[in-house]
């Protein structure tokens, strides 16, 4: 495994300092109960409660509005978060966060309800054009001017790792994509991370996220080297996509032996309270390490995917709308584009792959693609995920569409160990189409 040891070479122009950047994390059975005091040592009187329809019936939020009543926090109560938010449901959400005169956030849910409070936050303490802050090309990236209001995220799926990272992702629904807002004021203050909220969670919402969290691993793992990326000027220019490095590395590869080892387990036995709860701690692991790191061409394809969905309905979702949920978008795409890129690192790919539990004895670096390719397909088809792109409604003809909702994802495609165009697109989605 040749490279791994020299991945982090010094080069011309290149970075030098890698950054550690990190949520403050509570974490444990019953870290819900804490919310109330948790809230009162940021200084918040009065709170914006988030979630979303289906979870403000659930237990969950009932513990944490008990515990900020004991504490003499005042609530607003927000519940009209979407499952895959859009900027008409960020720019409600705005409103009633203006309207709510809060000085603080706490959002209980999956990563659509943190982003959903990040975006809130956001625009009601800096006004501007809704595009202003959105990621260029689609938007004007303009940075975030300063801090915001105390937010606590509480995940209630072991997935997006939302509640550690600066960025919030929704759908731009003129364009029909998905795109996003980065920047490290987006971080909440503190994550309330509970792993009994992950008892009652749906079958294909477990395995969904965790194959959301196992490309997080896998894509930071195999990310450009943080020292390939041209040295910035000052440390507040330093990208949060600042590329692998040893500090994401040490998560990373926990992570993936964690998902590796407990995600059927958690899909197929939800009294398998163990294996979920692990989920949620490799969920935490991968979530601190892609803060960090960023992520790559899996989830820049997933763009484009779930903002492209024609009449997909998945199981234990909410199904009004057709959607893909986003760990699923995401991992149609991962064993096909993991063939292409482990040409550029074998070494990292075979090591994640080990990690994840393949049998790598006598693999060398022409097999490193392969390998952990079938590794992931491997978990894929027990934990029914749909058979690539073509199981959940593409074929041949929409991989031109799927390419062009792609290629403005530069910040993702710019974060891969190899230079990504639509050419290796092509042959990308082409191999995403099916997998068994
Ligand atoms: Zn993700």
């Amino acid at each position: 495994m040749g490279c791994c040891h020299h991945y982090f070479t010094a080069t011309e122009g290149g970075e030098d300092v890698f950054a550690v950047d990190v949520s403050s994390i509570a974490y444990g059975p019953g870290a819900l109960n804490e919310a109330g005091e948790q809230a009162k040592a940021l200084g918040i009187k009065r709170v914006a409660l988030f979630t979303d329809k289906r979870l403000a019936a659930l237990e969950h939020v009932a513990i944490v509005r008990k515990s900020l009543q004991n504490a003499g926090v005042d609530i607003a109560f927000y519940d009209e978060a979407r499952v895959e938010p859009t900027d008409e449901s960020f720019k409600a959400a705005t409103r009633f966060a203006e309207e709510a005169k809060v000085d603080g956030f706490i959002s209980v849910g999956g990563g659509s309800v943190m982003d959903t409070a990040k975006a809130a936050s956001l625009y009601a303490t800096y006004p501007a054009d809704f595009l202003a802050y959105v990621n260029a090309p689609v938007g004007e990236g303009r940075p975030v001017p300063g801090k915001l209001k105390p937010h606590i995220a509480c995940p209630t799926t072991s997935g997006t790792g939302s509640e550690c990272t600066g960025v919030t992702v929704f759908d731009l629904l003129s364009m029909k994509a998905k795109t996003g807002i980065a920047s490290r004021y987006l971080r909440p203050a503190q994550a309330l991370i509970d792993p009994l909220t992950t008892h009652t969670l749906p079958a294909n919402v477990v395995a969904c996220s965790a194959f959301d969290v196992l490309s997080h691993a896998l894509e930071s793992y195999t990310a450009m080297p943080f020292t390939r990326r041209t040295r910035s000027r000052t440390p507040a220019e330093r990208p949060m996509s600042q590329g692998a490095n040893p500090w994401s590395d040490l998560g990373c590869r926990e992570a993936l032996r964690l998902a590796g080892r407990y995600m059927v387990r958690a899909v197929t036995d939800a009294a398998d309270h163990e294996a979920r709860e692990q989920l949620m701690w490799a969920s935490t692991l991968a979530g601190i390490a892609f803060g960090n790191s960023g992520v790559h061409v899996p989830h820049g394809m997933a763009y484009a995917v779930a903002g492209l969905v024609k009449d997909y309905r998945p199981e234990g979702y909410p199904d009004d709308e057709p959607i893909i949920p986003h760990g699923m978008s995401v991992i149609v795409n991962a064993p096909s584009v993991f063939r292409t890129t482990a040409a550029a690192c074998p070494g990292r790919h075979l090591e994640g792959a080990e990690c994840l539990g393949a049998d790598v004895r006598g693999a060398g670096d022409a097999d490193a693609g392969e390998v952990v390719g079938a590794r992931i397909v491997e978990l894929m088809k027990p934990t029914g995920i749909p058979n690539g792109i073509a199981g959940v409604g593409y074929g041949e003809a929409d991989i031109e569409a799927l390419i062009q909702g792609t290629l403005p994802q530069q910040r993702l495609l710019k974060n891969a160990p190899m230079e990504i165009g639509a050419k290796h697109l092509h042959t990308m989605f082409e191999g995403a189409l099916s997998y068994w």
